[in-house]
């Protein structure tokens, strides 16, 4: 059997830094406060966890005083910095410059927006942990759109400006403003209508479906690795299901099944942005051991 790794699978930038900002601090206090599931891959954060890192809810986070408790990658809402000020919690921000970026325009163009009582649209997941930094940044006025069906909450009279998450996909994105552009001139009955796209895709993630097409076509079974409860996780073992009909999608090494396998199969192992390398190779090697 031939193995191959995915070379651009596994951890985007804003996740490795995150990482890497809990390892040192972890090196200093042996103990450290985490607002979320660094990263949302349960092998990875077992991994932090038996060096200390210690995984909390807003709610846990609401009750803590005098401690440090670090932001993740994804962000969070200006309550979350309001709530650390008023109890003394030092915040250890690992928030990926790029997010941060994001909700500094998302904030602006709110501001702008309210003038000409427009509304403001976020193409993303309900309740991600990203959106709801992000709409925290627009006083939770945002409207979020996950797919076209969504679109019946906007009001298409009124002018427009809208977001993506950044793990979401660029075409998803296109497809909505289009529809969104189509519906919001026939309401109007004009072509001349005020409506702003911020294509804000990551780059990192963008460009991972275009490059997975190709590696799943060329293997002839894929095992796509990534936590459950990665929207990035889903969205890309689609790509690859949908040109390599024998994908299977696992979260740890106990998944895999040497029934899927044949001796002479080329197998490429890749994943999401928040799944580490360790695991995909942890993957490669418990496959190389399979007896045929
Ligand atoms: S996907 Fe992009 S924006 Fe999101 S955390 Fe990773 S590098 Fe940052």
């Amino acid at each position: 059997m031939k193995i191959e790794i995915d070379k651009n699978s596994g951890f985007c930038f804003g996740v490795v830094k995150a990482i890497e900002i809990a390892e040192s601090e972890l090196k200093v206090d042996k103990k450290l406060y985490c607002l979320g599931d660094i990263v949302h891959n349960g092998a990875e954060v077992k991994r932090l966890e038996k060096i200390g890192l210690i995984t909390i809810n807003h709610e846990e986070f609401k009750k803590l005083k005098n401690t440090k408790v670090l932001l993740r990658a994804h962000g969070e809402p200006p309550e979350t910095y309001e709530i650390a000020k008023q109890n003394n919690i030092k915040l250890i921000d690992a928030s990926c410059p790029i997010v941060l970026n994001l909700q500094k325009k998302i904030h602006k163009s709110y501001s702008e927006i309210l003038e000409i009582e427009g509304q403001i649209i976020i193409y993303g997941k309900q309740g991600h942990a990203e959106v709801v930094g992000l709409l925290g940044h627009t006083n939770n006025k945002g409207i979020v759109v996950s797919e076209v069906d969504d679109l019946n909450k906007i009001d298409f009279s009124k002018p427009v400006s809208i977001f993506s998450q950044t793990t979401k996909s660029s075409s998803g994105y296109q497809k909505i403003i289009d529809e969104l552009k189509i519906r919001m001139k026939k309401v109007q009955g004009k072509d001349e209508i005020s409506f702003i796209s911020h294509a804000s895709t990551c780059r990192q993630v963008s460009t991972r479906d275009v490059h997975l097409v190709e590696f799943a076509k060329k293997h002839d079974i894929i095992i796509f690795v990534s936590g459950k409860k990665s929207s990035n996780g889903k969205l890309l073992y689609e790509v690859c299901k949908e040109q390599n009909n024998r994908s299977y999608f696992i979260s740890n090494t106990e998944e895999l099944k040497k029934i899927w396998f044949n001796e002479t199969d080329s197998v490429g192992i890749c994943g999401a942005t928040s799944t580490p390398e360790w695991l995909m190779k942890k993957v490669g090697y418990e496959i190389q051991k399979f007896d045929f």
